[in-house]
């Protein structure tokens, strides 16, 4: 028995509605909360209605069309004519809206090749009716509920009822809600479901923002100030700047002024005492990989051990055969344990790490599990930190001894957003990319086009020993509330997107001429470990032309001699995730192309397009992020949702950065000034 029915007025056929409009507690229908109000305390006339302007009027109805899909109602009042349109219900309103009823109209005006309101707040009036009051609220979007004025009204009364009956448990202590100077929850919330003012609104607003964010703010505060009493200083010592000057004359190249100034704020903080915990974030191809091998060798040049974390095998090898040779340059042994490690390998690099022979060990989850213990794990690296779960870091973290930690992100974020979603770590940014990259050049290739971008590929490939990515999307379905598709992480099942890998494969191998050397391979999730290892391989080495692949080539993964990629159904993949797929190229001295692919026969609609041609005008990771970031709302960002930001219910993480900030400062303040603490 669900606890709505008990409220008046809910029968069956309600209970249903409010149900498929996801409210099926008195906790939802309390936080459900108005996205806007009305204020009906003043009619305004049609003439003087503006577009964004938020309207209340009164009006008659002088026809109603119906084309396709569509309910097209023209209304007018004394001083001019106006358009409402309806996208859906069409019957219910057809049976209410009718030429000559009089109506109260509601709603955001838009322009749309004339001013309208679409799906506006309507209620129908008696002549004589004036529909003038309050405030009104307007709820979101509710499934079946239709929009007009009495269901809103219904779902303020159903929310005032809920109200008076709904068990709050406050977290807040009475000493922590006097000092934020806050009222019970049930009165902020009241407010907003039956303001008498907006000035009221933004101060319940303002309330309930700080109620969800100071325990937070508290927890990190807390975690900061563990943090600075614990951790073992890393100064330079003659030890440590002769094992980083063995790197620095190993590496292929000289770090550029950004790694540079990167790298001296981490060794300063791990030389400074206190736990350092560092996110650093930066394009794809940034160079984060060589800032930390070398703060690593701060660490393990001074005797202790390092752990760099990679989220797939692909990627800790292709970072073990990049680090150990430079490593052991500088005298400090390099492992590398994966899922693939063969037993005996494995249980000897165990020992090691054990009785700490073993410097620095690289790899994926195995070295999460239980059979890895190190003798004195003091650094912990997660590359593309936010492929791991909070437990999985954890896990490492909890073989050390107090580590220091460093996250590496090629998601950049905004600046200011980056403080409010990791106000309790060192936000370090790695702006300029390594010199001598290629710009890559994006297009957008409508179908009936692919004959043509085939022959390209080929003749590129077999004149211009340039390579191919050929990227195909999993079928996964994108999640609605999100907008994302788990496509871009590794494991899970990829047997969907087999179909479409092999009719690439297809068409790729039909673009060769008889008897030329032209080699088209494919991996996915259902190829054999060792077979594609050898395919992987030989693709680095340039004995293969084209690869087909879901986002198996992970981010990360780095083969100068492929220049070029083709996205199928790019579509599907957010504009960051493109981006990262993208830093795939360009890391060679040929001209560079990514091209998204046209779906045939249905096309792109109109929006993706747009997103797809803003994407390819630019190359800034930090652009990209903010046009996802306008898309999807800063909650859907991974470090949001792990951090428990993402929850959010009152906070905008990006409009509310600053509030983020000062409540950071005050839950320290609050601590340094509390006994407890
Ligand atoms: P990411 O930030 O995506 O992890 P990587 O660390 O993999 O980027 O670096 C991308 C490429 O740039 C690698 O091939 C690396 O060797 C190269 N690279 C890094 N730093 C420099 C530099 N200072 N000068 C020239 N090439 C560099
Ligand atoms: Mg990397």
């Amino acid at each position: 028995m669900s606890e709505l029915s008990r409220l008046t007025g809910v029968g069956p056929k309600r209970l249903k509605a409010l149900e498929a409009a996801g409210l099926t507690t008195l906790r939802d229908l309390v936080y459900h909360i108005p996205r806007r109000y009305v204020d009906r305390t003043r009619i305004t006339p049609i003439a003087t209605l503006r577009e964004g302007d938020d309207a209340f009027f009164t009006c008659h109805i002088d026809s109603v069309q119906t084309p396709p899909g569509r309910l097209i109602v023209r209304v007018s009042d004394d001083t001019g004519s106006f358009e409402l349109a309806f996208f859906r219900a069409a019957r219910f309103l057809t049976e209410q809206l009718y030429p000559g009823r009089r109506l109260s109209v509601a709603g955001q005006v838009k322009r749309f090749r004339s001013l309208q309101i679409a799906h506006p707040e309507w209620e129908i009036l008696r002549e004589d009716q004036d529909p003038r009051g309050g405030l009104l609220p307007v709820y979101p979007l509710t499934g079946e509920l239709a929009e007009t004025r009495a269901e809103h009204k219904l779902l303020q009364k159903l929310a005032l009822e809920a109200l008076s009956s709904f068990q709050f448990s406050d977290p807040l202590s009475p000493a922590e809600r006097s000092r934020l100077g806050l009222r019970p929850e049930v009165e902020a919330l009241k407010i907003l479901h039956a303001p008498e003012s907006l000035a009221e609104v933004e101060a319940a607003l303002a309330e309930l923002k700080l109620r969800e964010l100071w325990p937070l703010c508290l927890k990190r505060a807390q975690a900061r100030r563990e943090r600075r009493a614990r951790g073992r200083r890393f100064p330079a010592t003659p030890e440590t700047s002769a094992a980083e000057a063995a790197v620095r004359a190993a590496l292929p190249f000289a770090l550029t002024a950004g790694q540079e100034e990167v790298l001296e704020e981490i060794t300063t903080a791990l030389g400074a005492g206190g736990q350092f915990f560092g996110l650093l974030h930066g394009d794809v191809g940034s160079g984060k990989t060589a800032v930390a091998l070398l703060s690593a060798v701060r660490v393990a040049g001074a005797g202790a051990q390092v752990a760099l974390l990679a989220p797939t095998e692909v990627l800790a090898a292709q970072h073990y055969r990049n680090m150990e040779p430079w490593l052991r340059a500088a005298g400090i042994s390099t492992g590398l344990l994966t899922g693939d490690t063969p037993p005996a390998e494995r249980r000897a690099l165990e020992a090691r790490l054990a009785e700490g022979s073993l410097r620095v060990a690289l790899g994926t989850h195995a070295l999460l599990s239980q059979g890895v213990a190190f003798a004195d794990l003091r650094f912990v690296l997660v590359d593309e930190q936010h492929r791991f779960g909070v437990e999985q870091r954890a896990l490492l973290t909890q073989k050390g001894n107090e580590p220091h930690t460093l996250y590496l992100s090629a998601t950049p974020i905004p600046r200011t957003l980056a403080q409010s979603l990791y106000g309790d770590l060192d936000v370090l940014t790695l702006k300029e990319k390594p010199p001598g990259r290629v710009p890559v050049k994006t297009r957008l290739v409508p179908s009936h086009k692919q004959a043509e971008l085939l022959s390209f590929l080929r003749a590129e490939a077999l004149t211009n020993h340039n390579q191919v990515y050929w990227v195909v999307p999993r079928i996964t379905p994108l999640d609605p509330a999100s907008g994302r598709g788990d496509d871009i992480d590794s494991g899970g099942d990829e047997a969907d997107a087999i179909p479409a890998i092999e009719n690439a494969v297809k068409r790729l191998r039909a673009a060769g001429r008889a008897g030329e050397n032209w080699t088209v391979e494919a991996v996915h999730g259902r190829v054999p470990a060792p077979e594609r290892d050898r395919i992987l391989a030989a693709f680095r080495r340039g004995e293969i032309h084209a690869l087909v692949a879901t986002t198996v080539i992970e981010v990360g993964v780095d083969v100068p001699g492929a220049n070029l990629m083709v996205v199928e159904g790019a579509d599907r993949f957010g504009v960051a995730q493109l981006h990262q797929l993208r830093g795939r190229t360009g890391r060679g001295s040929a001209q560079a192309w990514c091209f998204l692919l046209e779906p045939a026969a249905i096309g792109w609609p109109d929006e993706t397009e747009e997103r797809l041609r803003g994407f390819a005008s630019t190359e800034d990771g930090f652009k990209i992020a903010e046009m996802d970031l306008l898309r999807r709302g800063a909650g859907s960002l991974d470090g949001a949702r792990q951090s428990g930001f993402g929850a959010l219910r009152f906070t905008d993480l990006l409009a509310d950065a600053d509030l983020i900030r000062d409540l950071g400062a005050r839950a320290e303040a609050w601590l340094e000034s509390s006994p407890a603490g």
